[in-house]
């Protein structure tokens, strides 16, 4: 097959390997922590909700990231990001650790002014959160390496002050939980990422100023004691 141009294909550098992860879909699931659920006004636990990213709106581990247009408060998300492994529709809760991939550290980047006048006007709010570099990544660590990730300290600081502290225990829908319910609405495939939500403490960066999340846990496998340590700094010109 010829194309008309070079197709434009997403990866992202496996950690401990040759090969990369070639992105397909960006999931995104709003409000997974409590405490930020009710920094954004929303205090009852209801089911999750989801929106989407372009993949190229990726950014592997950058040094710096562009302020974008059309903003005049743009705010940091840090999540943990879950890599897809299989193609499942409708997936059940015993099986959904099996479509884990790997995890990776990811900032969901925010146009929060613009998201905010969108949501008043009852608007879609896709481009404030699907716009070019929205989506800062590291690399993925593989799912054989750590296991089912159940805790561990996620965080953010902006100019070496820390503005998000969060354990991956907090999150109101697990990792498989959240498989299971994207996979009601669309059929998860290889190469899907889904951002898992952020802790509370989100907030504002601006021009200049750098960023630095890191995401640490350790966890028992069958064999032995296993370490993920992800870390994103880059800063905003
Ligand atoms: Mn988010």
């Amino acid at each position: 097959m010829s194309y008309a141009f070079e197709p434009l294909i997403t990866t992202i550098p496996i950690s401990d390997s040759q090969e990369n992860f070639p992105v397909r879909r960006i999931y995104c699931v709003g409000r997974n922590y409590a405490e930020h659920a009710i920094e954004m006004g929303h205090c009852e636990r209801e089911a999750p909700f989801f929106f989407t990213k372009p993949a190229d709106a990726l950014v592997i581990n950058p040094a710096r990231i562009t302020y974008p247009s059309m903003t005049n408060e743009l705010h940091y998300e840090v999540e943990l990001v879950i890599a897809i492994a299989n193609t499942g529709f409708d997936i059940e809760l015993s099986n959904a650790w099996e479509h884990v991939f790997g995890y990776a550290l990811g900032i969901d980047l925010t146009k929060r002014d613009l998201q905010t006048e969108y949501k008043k006007k009852s608007r879609p709010w896709d481009l404030a959160k699907g716009f070019d570099q929205s989506a800062p990544i590291s690399s993925l660590i593989p799912f054989k390496n750590i296991g089912k990730l159940k805790e561990g300290t996620i965080e953010l600081s902006v100019n070496n002050e820390l503005r998000q502290e969060g354990n991956l225990n907090q999150m109101i829908w697990s990792i498989p939980e959240i498989i299971v319910e994207v996979s009601k609405h669309v059929e998860l495939k290889p190469g899907d990422l889904i951002f898992s939500g952020t802790p509370s403490g989100v907030g504002e960066i601006k021009k200049g100023q750098t960023v630095r999340a890191a995401l640490n846990a350790k966890n028992n496998t069958s064999l032995n004691a296993t370490r993920l340590d992800l870390n994103l700094n880059f800063t905003v010109d």
